[in-house]
């Protein structure tokens, strides 16, 4: 099943039907790289983000968080530099009016191409990465030319030259307010008032979890590159002469958070360092992971110096430096910069499986890690009859307010247990005609299918053992 595109196109259409992911304005034709998160998809999106928050602000004592705004004051983004430097190259192909990205068209080009030709898709990926760096934009042209890439679907050469494109969304009618292109300005703007409302000591980080908008060009991939789309990030703050150790630590602590979800180590592309730094880092380094169509950035660790608060001062005349033991300096900082969707993607995309059972069928399974779930457990009676729905009701009334469950008797049991596979429910708990004697149900682990006998009384405390962030945490905590 997992050959890429069968694979991606099984992913897109299970988390539609299931009610994780949804195209957004579907009714009216939908909307280019815009997704709506459905009933499963919001449970799984709210687990990931409190996993998130709680590794950030729990387990370091210095980390507080913030919820900024998404609209700035205009001049909040001439001081971080996206006014003039957050551009991405640009062509148009004058017949099929698709709009390409021109490094990503030669990138997935010479990737084909000369597949078996190492030596010359080296060649051709260094000059590019040369021509990117001198901006030379006349050379990347040239590439195009000589190496005849057409409109991959189209299938046309009849390109424009290549432009600059801001990926800011302007506000139409209000002058120069635009929808943020990252969370990390919220953080800076506030510096000094959390400083002061949180007595806050160098080093010390902020996180924020939050939308962030981006025009972006090649918009594709389902939720992996849209235009609105939702930032984990932290920005911890710290004495300069202490860049390099605190860079160091978040690369490792980083790659470290993201080994312990288990979706399997050699997804992992480790810390890759950039060769193209965005304007406002000095270091920067990627974590790459193996999407349903290859290694990809899920998350960036940079190193933005005083980069923004420096500009900050200039911009806002206001002191943004540290006094403190006789010294007078502007913070380094080290950001973390997760996306959460592409998070959620490399999740659901190495959980989602189709095995081949004993009996002959198959099931498709989310093998979701449980504390992720969006559901924890599922309730059933065996049969709609014999006061045994009555039972299982009970049963689910008792324990619903503690964690997402589902009571269904809508069809076959059968059919009940492959609906919470593929929805990644951990537990199933059924009521029999034993539990009216003995006052025990069946349980069904979601992996290994097993069933076994236990006792009403300990359903409650089974759900939030297994299920709860709890063991991860305090796993993480030794590690941190
Ligand atoms: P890319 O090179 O893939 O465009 P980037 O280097 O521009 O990513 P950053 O600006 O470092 O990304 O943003 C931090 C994180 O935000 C990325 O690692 C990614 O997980 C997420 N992200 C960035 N752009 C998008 C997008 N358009 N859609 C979804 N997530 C995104």
């Amino acid at each position: 099943m997992k050959k890429c595109s069968y694979f991606f196109d099984f992913l897109i259409s299970h988390a539609k039907v299931y009610g994780f992911i949804f195209p957004s304005s579907e009714i009216y034709g939908g909307l280019n790289a815009i997704y709506d998160y459905g009933p499963h998809g919001v449970e799984l999106k709210n687990n990931i983000k409190e996993f998130w928050w709680k590794s950030m602000t729990l387990l370091h004592e210095n980390i507080v968080g913030i919820d900024s705004s998404i609209l700035m004051h205009p001049d909040i983004w001439n001081a971080s530099g996206h006014i003039d430097q957050f551009n991405e190259l640009l062509i148009d192909n004058k017949d099929s009016k698709k709009r390409y990205r021109p490094e990503i068209l030669i990138q997935e080009y010479v990737e084909k191409k000369f597949f078996n030709d190492p030596k010359k898709k080296e060649k051709i990926l260094s000059r590019l990465s040369k021509s990117l760096k001198k901006k030379d934009l006349v050379d990347i042209k040239i590439l195009i030319d000589e190496l005849d890439i057409c409109d991959p679907v189209y299938k046309t050469k009849n390109w424009t030259k290549i432009r600059r494109f801001n990926m800011m969304f302007k506000i139409k009618n209000e002058k120069n307010l635009y929808l943020r292109p990252e969370t990390a300005q919220g953080i800076f703007s506030n510096f000094h008032n959390i400083i002061k409302s949180n007595r806050m000591k160098i080093p010390f980080g902020i996180a924020q979890i939050g939308k962030s908008f981006r025009n972006e060009i090649f918009a594709r991939k389902f939720i992996f590159r849209m235009r609105e789309f939702e930032q984990m990030e932290m920005q911890f703050f710290l004495f300069p002469e202490e860049e390099i150790k605190w860079y160091e630590y978040w690369k490792n602590i980083r790659l470290k958070w993201h080994l312990e979800l288990n979706l399997g180590n050699k997804k992992y592309y480790k810390l890759c360092d950039h060769n193209h730094l965005a304007h406002y880092a000095s270091a920067g380094s990627d974590i790459q992971f193996h999407f349903p169509f290859g290694f990809q950035e899920i998350e960036g660790i940079h190193s933005r110096r005083d980069f923004d608060l420096k500009n900050h001062e200039f911009f806002s005349k206001k002191k943004l430096r540290i006094f403190e033991s006789k010294k007078n300096y502007l913070p380094y900082v080290i950001e973390t910069s997760l996306g959460l969707d592409r998070l959620f993607l490399a999740i659901f995309s190495s959980s989602l499986k189709k095995e081949e059972l004993k009996n002959g069928k198959s099931r498709i399974v989310l093998k979701l890690p449980y504390y992720l779930s969006p559901i924890k457990a599922a309730i059933f009676p065996l049969v709609k009859k014999d006061g045994l729905p009555e039972i299982a009701k009970r049963i689910f009334n008792d324990i619903r307010i503690h964690n997402r469950l589902v009571y269904d008797q809508k069809e076959s049991i059968g059919k009940l247990y492959r609906r919470q596979d593929a929805i990644g429910t951990p537990f199933c708990f059924t009521v029999d005609y034993d539990t009216i004697k003995t006052n025990t149900v069946t349980m069904r682990n979601r992996d290994d299918m097993k069933q076994k006998r236990i006792h009403i009384k300990e359903i409650s405390k089974i759900i939030e053992q297994e299920t709860g962030l709890k063991k991860v945490l305090e796993k993480l905590s030794k590690i941190i």
